[in-house]
């Protein structure tokens, strides 16, 4: 059994505000370090109890930022890890490899989710995105392309607000570890993350444990961005296939979601080059 397991930052137990996930600004040094070593431990968590419920190989990319928190001589020996950046599938960088289960490890909730420890949507210039008319974030967009290749979302931990989000997405069948309550978007009541670690082994065993729907979106595609501005849209709308809808909004059409994903990508790197 081939475990996959994208790790991303602010679902991490102990991480709270936005400044203690950014990586480029320098008087954040202190407290962003701390936070790549609590996501380093819950990326650990997640192996070992892979590792107990036989996985054969673990594969783990990292999924935040720049893509480069990771402690590399932290994370346990058995596993590999993809860093760094740019990747094609970006948070979900080699899901392609062959894998019979994914793990989504230190998520968040999609942006417009009230009471959430940081919401948002890949980048802050997107203020909804939705796939096939449904409002989407991180896991669903990653979920799908998961689905894509035939690989089924077991486990996703977080806060509450994710795990919710989960559940209405996925089904009762995922695995849920609730790490925090978020209070807002930049306060939570955390486990500690000692405890939060033990939470996400065992629930790594428990949801190897069982079998899991792959999560697949039917063609066609079509994924809609609002964005924050119009000057958002004004960029996006470059992308050759891409078509304007609304003074925010850009919608992309295909048949094919792996297409969709890379259109997504593309617009919203436009979008924050404006
Ligand atoms: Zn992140």
């Amino acid at each position: 059994m081939n475990v996959y397991i994208s790790v991303d930052m602010e679902g991490v137990a102990g991480v709270a505000h936005e400044h203690q996930t950014d990586p480029t600004d320098p008087r954040h040094a202190v407290e962003y370090a701390r936070s790549c070593r609590l996501m380093t431990a819950e990326a650990n968590a997640a192996i070992e109890g892979a590792f107990t419920a036989g996985a054969g190989r673990v594969l783990v990319n990292d999924s935040h930022w720049l893509m480069r928190n990771l402690i590399a001589e932290e994370l346990d020996e058995r596993a590999e890890l993809i860093s760094s950046g740019p990747k094609s599938h970006s948070m979900v960088e080699g899901i392609d490899g062959g894998f019979e289960a994914a793990f989504f490890i230190g998520y968040h909730g999609r942006a417009g989710t009230a009471r959430s420890v940081i919401d948002h949507t890949y980048t802050d210039v997107i203020y909804e995105a939705r796939l096939n008319g449904a409002p989407v974030g991180e896991l669903g967009l990653n979920a799908a392309l998961a689905g894509y290749f035939g690989v089924p979302v077991a486990l996703v931990s977080g806060d509450d607000s994710l795990a919710a989000e989960a559940r209405a997405l996925l089904g009762d069948g995922v695995e849920t570890v609730i790490v925090k309550h978020a209070i807002s978007r930049h306060a939570a009541r955390s486990l500690s993350p000692a405890e939060a670690r033990r939470r996400i082994q065992a629930g790594a065993q428990a949801a190897l444990g069982r079998t899991h729907q792959t999560w697949t979106t039917t063609p066609p595609i079509a994924i809609e961005i609002d964005f924050v501005r119009t000057v958002h849209a004004d960029m996006a709308e470059l992308l050759p296939g891409s078509e304007r809808t609304g003074p925010r909004t850009v919608v992309y059409r295909d048949g094919d979601y792996r297409n969709a994903f890379s259109a997504f990508r593309a617009m919203y790197t436009l979008a924050r080059a404006d």
